[in-house]
């Protein structure tokens, strides 16, 4: 016998999707095609910039530095594109990180990693 109660009221609950599978399928191909080109980036900037690394004039450096930068956005873009398809494996893809709301299409087809609804401030602090 369990004397703990349903927490039912600590669920995090998430409004159900608005989305159609067709836009589901839509969302995901983007995302699918988006995580395919970051990782073509990621490879070609960490290959530039590792062939750089024995070059010790000013320019390669600069041009090593550039490329290292460049590898370090397209990993970050990377997982923030990874962490949405993980999100349709869960089930709460589509849904606003902070309040719950489905974000509308227009604005995932637009930012198809989107996590949060246009009412909700980032994490980051701005709104976006
Ligand atoms: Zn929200």
């Amino acid at each position: 016998m369990t004397t703990a109660s349903t927490p039912l009221a600590r669920q995090r609950h998430f409004a159900p999707s608005q989305l159609t599978g067709a836009q589901l399928a839509t969302l995901r191909a983007l995302l699918s095609e988006a995580l395919a080109d970051h990782q073509t980036h990621f490879e070609q900037s960490d290959a530039l910039a590792t062939s750089l690394t024995a070059d010790t004039d000013d320019d390669a450096g600069r041009d090593r530095e550039m490329a290292r930068l460049n590898a370090d956005r397209a990993r970050d873009a990377m997982a923030d594109v990874s962490h949405a398809l993980g999100r349709f494996d869960d089930g709460t893809y589509g849904s606003c990180e902070t309040c719950g709301r489905p974000i509308p299409f227009e604005r995932l087809e637009a930012i198809p990693q989107a996590r949060h609804c246009v009412a909700c401030p980032r994490p980051g602090g701005f709104i976006r």
